[in-house]
């Protein structure tokens, strides 16, 4: 076994697949087996794993100029750009941004953006950010004591109280209800719940709350029909800010530009990373509104310098990669491709699993979706906890399909965003040996 420390694995586990090469949606091992990548690698591969017009722009622009820093404003064209495309794009008003390399230190950055911005306008008891049950928002030392999985919390004493982190509801009605609680109900309960925390905290200590619009690693939760919008009428009520974390949502994912599109989110902060580039290159970026932007600069001023960045904060390869990535999102049409295929997956993934045994619940919204899975279906009992999702996981792959058991008894799908309606089908029969396997 190679001597490297794999992220997020069972240390005490051994090497599972060994990736060769890809090609459209699917990956091959080293022996030549065949996989279609129904997560998208990480639920980031949007176009797929031969897409030669982004190789092209990365070569080029290694070619021209592989690295400049962006430091004191010594910059470059590609930044630029990029900057300039996203502001068209994104729902926050009059937007700056600031990149990085990954969705865990774009939620790192905001944190510290906040603290710097209510700082700056002499609050600086405003501090505390409110983030979900389940919420998944990376690893790091902000981003990890943000995160709600029990995983990435056990054992590495994450300073969830010094950083002044409030945890609420997470907003799984399938899961969370009480009773014979209708949705609408669950919502108003897990609201009042959250107003209650507010008012218990003083909504003058708060600055925000962090949200995933359609949550992933926690198992694809979609939050019912009214729950934002009570949410985000209750957050300005009392004068928080509303951060979108986009990691996953952002660009198609969920049939539209955003997340928060398609969730009727109007956010103030947005993170996202993944998609912006489809991975090819390691990229995120941290959204701040202009009148934020503008009450930083004098105390930016009075330092010398807004004194923080990392040394690949808008990698020029990075950046081309991205913009030649939003340049075919636009060209063909792919977020329109990823709403029409998106609710064609949907569709036959209820058709095919709502009946079955083993499944609970099957949710998601564009190209995202995940099976619950159960032992009893009428009282929604989980099977032994991360029976499910590991059992499914290993024989879709058996069936030449990979998926991410998540939550332990979830099992994910989140293909590239150009698969064919032909390719789902294919990805669901392959899905349903896995799921009939296990029964
Ligand atoms: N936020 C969300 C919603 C994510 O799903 C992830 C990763 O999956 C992250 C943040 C962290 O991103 P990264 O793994 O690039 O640090």
């Amino acid at each position: 076994m190679a001597p490297v420390i794999y992220p997020t694995t069972n240390l005490a586990a051994t090497e599972q697949l060994v990736l060769d090469h890809g090609k459209g949606i699917y990956v091959y091992d080293a022996d030549g087996n065949e996989y279609i990548e129904g997560l998208a690698s990480l639920w980031c591969t949007s176009l797929g794993y031969d897409n030669a017009e982004v190789i092209g722009a990365i070569t080029d622009q290694l070619n021209k100029l592989p690295f400049s820093h962006t430091f004191g404003g010594k910059t470059h064209e590609p930044i630029m750009k990029l900057a300039e495309k996203l502001k068209d794009m994104v729902p926050v008003e009059d937007a700056y941004f600031f990149f990085g390399n990954s969705g865990s230190d774009a939620n790192d950055t905001h944190y510290k953006m906040l603290r710097y911005y209510f700082n700056a306008i002499g609050k600086p008891e405003k501090r505390k950010i409110i983030t979900r049950e389940r919420g998944y928002h990376g690893v790091t030392v902000a981003a990890g004591s943000l995160t709600s999985l029990p995983a990435n919390l056990a054992h590495f004493d994450a300073p969830v109280e010094a950083l002044h982190i409030l945890r609420s509801d997470a907003p799984h009605y399938y899961t969370g209800r009480q009773g014979n609680e209708t949705e609408a109900q669950f919502v108003d309960r897990i609201i009042d719940n959250l107003e209650q925390q507010i008012l218990a905290e003083g909504a003058d200590t708060i600055a925000a709350m962090i949200v995933e619009p359609i949550t992933g690693a926690s198992g694809v939760i979609v939050p019912p029909e009214g729950y934002y919008e009570k949410l985000q009428a209750l957050l300005r009520k009392h004068d928080i800010l509303v951060w979108a974390d986009e990691v996953i949502c952002g660009f198609g994912r969920t049939g539209a530009d955003f997340g928060c599109t398609t969730m009727g989110i109007k956010p103030d902060l947005m993170t996202f990373a993944k998609q912006l580039s489809s991975a090819y290159f390691p990229i995120s970026a941290s959204v701040i509104p202009g009148w934020m932007y503008e009450k930083m600069i004098a105390p930016s001023a009075a330092v010398g310098v807004f004194g923080h960045g990392y040394t690949y904060s808008g990698h020029p390869v990075a950046c081309a990669a991205a913009l030649k990535t939003l340049e075919i999102y636009e060209r063909d049409k792919t977020f329109e491709h990823a709403a029409e295929v998106g609710a064609y997956m949907q569709e036959q993934l209820r058709a095919i699993f709502t009946d079955h045994p083993l499944v609970g619940e099957v949710r998601g919204k564009g190209l995202i979706a995940a099976l619950e899975l159960v032992s009893n279906k009428t009282t929604g009992a989980t099977i032994e906890k991360g029976a499910g999702g590991a059992t499914v996981q290993r024989l879709a792959q058996e069936n030449g399909l990979l998926i991410r058991a998540v939550a332990g008894n979830s099992a994910a799908l989140c293909p590239p965003l150009i698969i064919t309606k032909e390719e789902v089908d294919e990805m669901l029969r392959r899905l349903k040996k896995a799921v009939d396997g296990a029964y």
